[in-house]
């Protein structure tokens, strides 16, 4: 255990908190092949990668961590898959994150798994260390994707897309600073820390300052909401939601659609937290009222997105006249204004199948854009195929949730 074997095993935490086997990969790649790359190869931090344990660098270690690095990448695109791994994330993350820097920290010792008792335990506990630092990383970590995730939340402006491409370019990035000046690399590991920790303090507190207080009782309450959570007393002017489920300055001029409003952008219709399911039928976390309480109410509100049809289908028309250039705004603004409200409340699984539908439906479309006249259409037309798929899954598991007997969680 030498100061560069520690340097690297701190320095590369944030690395493994963001992508693991991609950093494992890395890592494992550097040990075996670094000391033949030009300006590489001399650098202390390969000569310490190269004393790393043969299984660490065998071509079954490589080949795994490279599969796994692939299946990371392509399960970040993924929202599925993000959700079930999140379960599970910090804890994978901060087991491959400490076999590694056993295996970087001890090199003497041939087979780190099988020797354990005979290493030190001074590599162990700071390996141990290492691998608590990845667990509060992570953990870091998960709560600003949350946030980024809840501001796009179908990556409709593509933010989730470019954290994805920062996270990937910054594992392997990091990686080669790492090796080539290493305190720098762990002095940028150590701000990155810090900032991810001060932005997710800075939106715990822009949300907590745009609070205003309750007529009646003076509880903290979202400036949209429409009712007081703690006292039920209704506010006097709600304001108006915009289309990330923020409020805007201007108050609603109508509340009973408002409530609808907020319904479509995954807020709760009384105190507007927001809705962390993507299931139709959901208790709010702050009042415990549940979305869609009766199948008039789904109705009503399916009637308040179909009112925003007409308009939408108008702004798409003009935009789509544009040849090529009208298509991404036209998107995204459909999305935002009638997908969002009916997407997000279809489960990951059956999500899966109506996308894929949805997605050759608009490959097909898409391919006449350029065409005059005809390509003006097209945004309209993919606008209204895909809310019309997507409404009518979503109708489908609605109906089929009211003829169930409600489940437990929605009649404590
Ligand atoms: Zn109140
Ligand atoms: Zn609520």
């Amino acid at each position: 255990m030498t100061l560069t074997s520690i340097l690297f095993t701190l320095g590369s935490a944030p690395m493994f908190a963001a992508r693991p086997f991609l950093a494992a990969f890395v890592t494992a790649l550097l040990a075996r092949f670094g000391h033949s790359i030009p300006y590489l190869g001399d650098r202390e931090v390969i000569q310490v990668l190269a004393r790393a344990p043969e299984w660490f660098t065998s071509n079954t270690s490589l080949g795994v961590f490279g599969a796994l690095a692939v299946l990371e990448i392509a399960a970040a695109k993924s929202a599925e898959v993000k959700a079930w791994m999140s379960e599970v994330d910090s804890l994978v993350k901060s087991v491959v994150a400490l076999v590694v820097s056993l295996a970087v920290l001890d090199p003497e010792s041939e087979k780190v798994i099988k020797t354990i008792d005979k290493l030190g335990v001074f590599s162990w506990s700071f390996s141990g260390l290492t691998a608590a630092t990845v667990f509060g990383l992570t953990m870091l970590r998960n709560q600003i994707v949350e946030l980024l995730n809840d501001i796009d939340q179908d990556d409709d402006i593509g933010l989730q897309t470019l954290v994805n491409w920062i996270e990937n370019i910054w594992t392997v990035m990091g990686l080669f600073l790492l090796v080539l000046l290493p305190i720098l690399a762990v002095v940028l590991s150590a701000l990155t820390a810090l900032g991810l920790w001060l932005a997710r303090r800075r939106a715990e507190r822009k949300e907590e300052e745009s609070k205003v207080a309750c007529a009646r009782c003076a509880t903290k309450i979202l400036p949209h909401a429409t009712l007081c959570h703690a006292c039920r007393t209704p506010l006097e002017a709600p304001r108006k939601v915009g289309v990330f489920g923020t409020p805007k300055a201007e108050a609603a001029p109508d509340v009973a659609l408002h409530r609808f409003e907020l319904v479509a952008r995954k807020r709760c219709p009384d105190c507007a937290s927001r809705l962390k399911k993507r299931q139709a039928r959901q208790r709010c976390e702050t009042c415990n009222r549940v979305t869609f309480e009766s199948p008039a109410e789904f109705e009503a509100y399916l009637q308040a997105l179909d009112r925003r049809l007409p308009k939408t289908l108008a702004i798409c028309f003009l935009l789509s006249a544009v040849p090529l250039v009208g298509v991404i705004p036209g998107v995204i603004y459909y999305r935002l204004t009638m997908i969002t409200g009916v997407r997000g409340y279809i489960p990951p699984l059956r999500g899966c199948t109506t996308k894929w539908v949805v997605r050759i439906v608009n490959w097909g479309v898409i391919a006449l854009q350029p065409v005059p006249l005809l390509g003006a259409t097209i945004v309209p037309l993919m606008c209204f195929t895909n809310y019309a798929i997507y409404k009518r899954s979503l109708s489908g598991r609605v109906t089929g949730e009211f003829a169930e007997a409600p489940p437990k969680e929605l009649t404590a």
